[in-house]
């Protein structure tokens, strides 16, 4: 039998999800690739009208739950204007900077289904012509799409079926390198969904039977605010949300442990709850941090904002350089695959 976790299958299934363009509102293509990756197994699944996934494994105790999370909604942008010159104005999906994409490759996807490449570039990028470019300020005025196709004017790009309102992702441009690092955008929340799913395989492929009924959520919203705030079944106790740990100047969490958050600008995570990951961790030689996030949210707290009644946490993969070009280690992954393991074997706080 294999070992698990098997962290390097684990990242080939992560390359595999962030390379599906899937900005949180265009999520169909994505959810249908996880339901295929889990075709195999049999393990009950529906979708929810919003588009999110939920994956029910049953348990000993069918009378308390619980539900772990995590989103494959990604950032990614929508056209807002057809400029006169063929080039596309944009609206954000999600909460990043301009600079973040400047010199990305991107591509539109027209409501039928067609799609076309293109770079996202200030309008004054060309330093042979225009004196500031350097200093213009990076947003929604200055950044625009060039379509990689023979237009010069708005009718031009019209007759190419580009229209407002056309998702717009950006090019993942994802790597695996042989130091153990895989970097790419969109780790937050891929990294997780792909622990999630391998969690989920080697479940059912070792025949665990699990202490409680489980519920798994792959959500889509996430990046707007809602993805994980419903679909919550009454008997679920305990509501785990699976998404990246912040990195950056005062913070603990890094590229090679897994991040248990205490607090983020929701406030507390469950205080029983986060000590009994703690724990885990301490008993099973796994290395972790304990930190605070201060400009974040997650679909844990989108639940207990909701109204649900639910004892909450948050783990996940260190990630750098969020909502940017991302990165983690192998052996974050390794660590917070193990902690997830244990979890969902683990008794409850309060059952
Ligand atoms: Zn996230």
């Amino acid at each position: 039998m294999s070992t698990y976790p098997d962290t390097s299958k684990t990242i080939q299934l992560i390359k595999e999800l962030v390379e599906i363009p899937s900005p949180s509102g265009n999520t169909d293509q994505i959810m249908g690739f996880v339901e295929e990756h889990l075709s195999d197994l049999d393990v009950e699944m529906k979708r929810n009208r919003k588009g999110a996934l939920i994956i029910t494994i049953q348990g000993e105790n069918t009378l308390s739950h619980r539900m772990l999370t995590a989103h494959v909604d990604a950032l990614g942008a929508m056209v807002k204007e057809i400029k006169a010159d063929g080039r596309l104005r944009l609206s954000m999906i999600g909460g990043f900077r301009w600079n973040a994409v400047e010199g990305e490759y991107c591509q539109i996807e027209t409501s039928s289904g067609k799609t076309y490449s293109g770079t996202i570039l200030m309008h004054q990028t060309s330093v042979h012509v225009y004196k500031n470019a350097g200093e213009a300020k990076r947003d929604e005025t200055n950044i625009e799409v060039r379509i990689d196709e023979k237009v010069t004017n708005a009718t031009e790009v019209r007759e190419l079926g580009i229209e407002v309102g056309d998702f717009v992702s950006f090019d993942p441009r994802a790597e695996i390198t042989e130091s153990g690092f895989i970097k790419s955008r969109h780790l937050d929340d891929k990294a997780s969904v792909g622990m999630l799913l391998e969690l989920i395989r080697q479940i059912k492929t070792k025949g665990i039977v699990l202490p409680y009924t489980t519920h798994f959520l792959i959500s889509n919203n996430e990046e707007i605010g809602y993805g994980g705030n419903s679909n919550i079944p009454p008997e679920t106790v305990e509501y785990l949300a699976v998404d990246m740990g912040a990195i950056g100047d005062g913070q603990c969490t890094d590229e090679y442990t897994v991040s248990i958050c205490a607090k983020d600008s929701s406030g507390p995570y469950h205080y029983g709850l986060r000590k009994h990951l703690v724990q885990l961790a301490e008993d099973n030689g796994i290395d972790y941090k304990v930190d605070i996030y201060p400009y974040y949210g997650s679909d844990a707290s989108a639940a207990i904002k909701a109204g649900f009644d639910i004892v909450h946490g948050l783990i996940g993969a260190g990630i750098d350089a969020s909502h940017a070009y991302e990165r983690t280690h192998e052996s974050s992954i390794l660590h917070t695959e193990n902690l997830l393991w244990h979890y969902v074997q683990s008794k409850m706080v309060k059952e």
